[in-house]
């Protein structure tokens, strides 16, 4: 092993969208010569691939209440609303040069480049720009913690280098796109340092369905509401969904698919019901009797996609030409049903290879909320995905990534 001579006052492990932000708050205070230490070859590849390539850097309003976390709601509550979403949008937009613009339709807020390596390299411009310095290819291993009061924590990297630090900032993310650099070691790390890590799964996934039973529909999408009875918490919802060759996505999928699979985790496999236009079931009752001389073809296709209303009227085992006034009581019941209350047959999930974020993660209350610093391993300061939270998709986790980031910087460059 050979270890550098220099004592680093603060190493920052991960250069994805916390730790980036976490570098630049920490040279903001003039601590000395960051160090940030990165396993890929380029640092934030998750910011690169978000929001198709656009990065949606921010939402346009947040609410601590669309957030999932098996820890205290308050104590996210406090780290998520420590950095105003308003000052975030203007650092941005003022001190990075990159003008955001807002989506009317999703209240999303985009690069008005729609370039996602804009903000990438922005950041890694922004860090370097304030005297830090950025190690790629540089993989760490483990964190040995200060053997004695006033010794440095000791960053054992891949290739047997140590690097010493007064102080060091863990923003290795969580387990979600591992192609991405981030496969869970500074979770492993954690946990060997005595951090509680709440169950981990993936969050933000698309659901499959095993046999493909609506290949055939792959590539229709419509505005659906999807709801999964009977679990706590936000479990209802309004938005995009679309047919996969193997299963469904889309933002209103996404948004619940972390009932799915902490579900199958805890050995349960909750319902996902889906009604495929604004009617409930009794609505399409009603409907279904409205015009008696009206084809039922014709009064479904006025609300879905044609291909997915002759699916549905197929699946109920309704001859698609008759008429209102053929259609026998029952036929009627189990057509309103499927079109207000359509059990989706998903069987499991893309997992962490397509999950945007990981759901569980480090406890929040082992943390201080006023420098982010671990209340288990003092001149530890940890930050984003790792930690036991994740919101929506429209800009959520990267709020949290940046303001949690900015907070552990912060934190960490005041270490006594
Ligand atoms: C496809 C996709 C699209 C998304 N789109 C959006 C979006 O549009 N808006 C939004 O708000 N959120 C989006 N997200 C979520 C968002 O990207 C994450 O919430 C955010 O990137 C988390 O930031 P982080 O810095 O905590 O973790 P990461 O971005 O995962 O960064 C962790 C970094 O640490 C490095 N690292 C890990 N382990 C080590 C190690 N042992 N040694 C050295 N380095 C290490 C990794 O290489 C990585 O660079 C998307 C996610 C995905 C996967």
């Amino acid at each position: 092993m050979t270890r550098s001579d220099d004592l680093h006052p603060l190493v920052v492990v991960g250069a994805g969208a916390a730790g980036l932000m976490a570098a630049i708050a920490a040279a903001s205070v003039g601590v000395g010569p960051i160090l940030v230490l990165e396993r890929s070859r380029d640092g934030g590849r998750k910011i690169l691939i978000s929001g198709g390539g656009r990065c949606n850097v921010l939402p346009s309003t947040l609410d601590p209440r669309d957030f999932v976390t098996a820890s205290s709601p308050n104590s996210l509550r406090k780290l998520l609303l420590d950095w105003p979403l308003a000052e975030q949008r203007f650092f941005f937009e003022a001190e990075l040069e990159i003008p955001l613009a807002l989506e009317e339709a999703s209240g999303k807020l985009f690069p008005v480049s729609n370039r996602a390596r804009d903000v990438r390299d922005a950041l890694v411009r922004e860090v370097r720009g304030s005297g830090s310095s950025i190690r790629f290819d540089t993989s760490v291993e483990d964190l040995v913690p200060p053997k004695a009061s006033g010794a440095p924590w000791t960053v054992i990297l891949s290739d047997g280098q140590q690097v010493d630090a007064r102080a060091v900032v863990l923003a290795s993310g969580g387990l979600s796109v591992p192609a991405t650099g981030s496969d869970g070691t500074g979770l492993r790390i954690l946990a060997r340092l005595g951090h509680t890590v709440n169950p981990l799964y993936p969050a933000l996934t698309p659901l499959v369905a095993e046999p493909p039973v609506h290949s055939d529909l792959a590539g229709v999408s419509l505005e659906v509401t999807l709801e999964v009875p009977g679990v706590r918490g936000r479990s209802r919802v309004r938005g995009g969904f679309l047919f996969t060759h193997r299963g469904y996505s889309g933002p209103s999928v996404l948004n619940l698919s972390h009932l799915a699979t902490l579900g199958r985790a805890e050995g349960r496999t909750p319902p996902f019901l889906v009604s495929w236009s604004h009617h409930t079931v009794d609505d399409w009752d009603d409907r279904l009797r409205e015009n008696p001389g009206s084809r039922v073809r014709a009064v479904v296709r006025e609300s879905l996609p044609q291909r997915l209303a002759d699916r549905l009227i197929d699946e109920a085992g309704v001859t698609s030409e008759t008429s209102l006034a053929q259609l026998g009581r029952a036929d009627r019941r189990r057509l309103a049903s499927l079109l207000g209350a359509y059990p989706l047959p998903c069987t499991g999930d893309e997992g962490y290879r397509k999950a945007e974020v990981t759901g569980g993660g480090i406890a929040l209350e082992e943390v201080n909320p006023r420098n982010m610093e671990s209340r288990i391993r003092p001149g530890l300061y940890l930050c984003g995905e790792l930690l036991d939270a994740f919101g929506p998709i429209g800009g959520y986790n990267f709020a949290w990534a940046w303001a949690t980031g900015r907070r552990a910087g912060l934190g960490a460059a005041q270490n006594p």
